[in-house]
């Protein structure tokens, strides 16, 4: 075996695919967001960033600094260790208190991730149960696939928010037998939304477990950022919701909040919650400064759902595939992998634009797409600046504009210009 040769192979075939991922090195500038240096070589230039998942600017939110840097300076830049072997740094504990509070759950744990809090809490519930059948939407992010598939439990995936499918998955099976249902408000990709209440109604009529992620919700919606769950007064109606710190709230780690009895088993048997470090006291610490501010905060809120609005508008009336979506999530699609990596470089190149390209496997194959993610500082001149940019792209690269008819085009191009204020940066 030459093991050298295997894994060059096992790249090459990625180009082959036009799939290799290659990551921009990128400096985000504090005070001056979505702005970011970014590294070509040699060469250093100012860039706009039009795709982070820091979706409220709250990395760099003074508070949010502010915190972690009085944590650090009191406690240090570690944990120490695991849980288990040097306690929990105080900031930790109140952390869960504030994140129990944002879900009204009795109780949250933490982990160093959304992605390990979701491997780590789906396999371990879904093994703890007893012969449980885990049901799962076929759009659920790789995290839940892996805790589903560490589980070791019998799995039925249903269609995409498909009710009808998953109640008929649901009523073939004996009604004393375990289930969890697993699925997510915010679909991150195509930016649609869950039916959460329906989906909770199904549960109850069938005796299942319900297990939501809110990554792309938290901080965002309700009012109070506790996701889609509190605007639609649905968490008390799921028996676990996970989140994460790291996309609204700025900063780094995932959790779940639920019942103590719940809560205290994930913490009690889950490997890839005792095996490792704790988070450290100034992430925590930093992560609680940016929840407590959104939680009386309905400023980034309205600010980001507005320029997510008005970037939809203005890029569909420029007649770029503007791909459906109820949320700050605005797709446009490419529909080839190739031309979406070189509209990626291209925007980059020309235009000091970074969106980077979404192929397959995190979208299916010909629905390859640019994710573009207006936060409350991505002003109407930024919007405009990136419609100007996508438009002479798409030209250059031949990319299939949308599919309209004239009196479409003619009509959306009418549009009300919104009044924004700026939200400073
Ligand atoms: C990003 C993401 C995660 C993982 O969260 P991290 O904190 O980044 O590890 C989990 N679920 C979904 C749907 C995500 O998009």
């Amino acid at each position: 075996m030459n093991y050298q040769r295997f894994f060059e192979e096992a790249i090459d075939q990625l180009h082959a695919e036009k799939r290799y991922r290659v990551f921009a090195n990128l400096e985000r500038i504090v005070g001056r967001f979505p702005r970011a240096i970014w590294r070509d070589g040699g060469d250093q230039r100012e860039i706009t960033v039009w795709c982070s998942n820091d979706y409220l600017g709250m990395g760099q939110h003074p508070d949010v600094i502010a915190a972690m840097q009085q944590a650090a300076g009191n406690m240090g830049s570690g944990a120490g260790g695991t849980r288990n072997i040097s306690g929990n740094n105080h900031p930790l504990v109140e952390l869960e208190a504030e994140l129990a509070d944002l879900h009204g759950k009795e109780t949250a744990l933490v982990f160093t991730s959304g992605f390990i809090s979701n491997e780590a809490a789906i396999s371990t519930i879904a093994r703890l149960l007893p012969n449980c059948l885990i049901l799962s939407d076929e759009l659920n992010h790789a995290s839940m696939i892996e805790g589903v598939r560490r589980s070791g439990a019998e799995k039925k995936i249903f269609r995409h928010n498909d009710l009808a499918h998953l109640e008929s998955l649901l009523a073939a099976v004996a009604p004393e037998r375990a289930k969890l249902i697993v699925f997510e408000s915010v679909y991150s990709m195509d930016g649609d939304v869950s039916p959460i209440a329906a989906i909770a109604d199904l549960a109850e009529k069938y005796n299942a477990m319900t297990y939501i992620d809110e990554v792309h919700a938290v901080g965002m919606y309700g009012p109070r950022g506790g996701g889609i769950t509190d605007r639609e007064g649905q968490a008390h109606r799921m028996d676990v919701v996970e989140g994460t710190l790291a996309k609204a709230f700025g900063t780094l780690g995932g959790y779940i909040a639920g019942t103590r009895a719940v809560i205290d088993a994930v913490r009690s048997y889950a490997p890839g919650f005792i095996f490792t470090t704790a988070l450290p006291p100034a992430i925590a610490a930093a992560a609680t400064a940016s929840i407590r501010h959104l939680k009386n905060s309905q400023m980034e809120r309205d600010a980001q759902q507005r320029q997510a609005r008005r970037a939809k508008e203005v890029l569909s009336a420029a007649g770029l595939p503007v791909m459906p979506s109820e949320t700050h999530i605005v797709p446009v699609l490419v529909g080839d992998p190739e031309l979406c990596k070189k509209a990626s470089d291209r925007l980059l190149d020309r235009h000091g634009i970074y969106i980077q390209p979404i192929n397959y496997p995190t979208v299916p194959r010909g629905t390859e797409r640019l994710r573009v993610t207006p936060t409350p500082f991505h002003t109407d001149e930024l919007i405009d600046g990136l419609k100007d940019a996508l438009l002479e792209t798409w030209e250059a690269l031949g990319i299939p504009f949308a599919q309209k008819t004239r009196e479409e085009r003619a009509s959306s191009e009418r549009i009300v210009p919104l009044v924004v204020s700026k939200s400073g940066g």
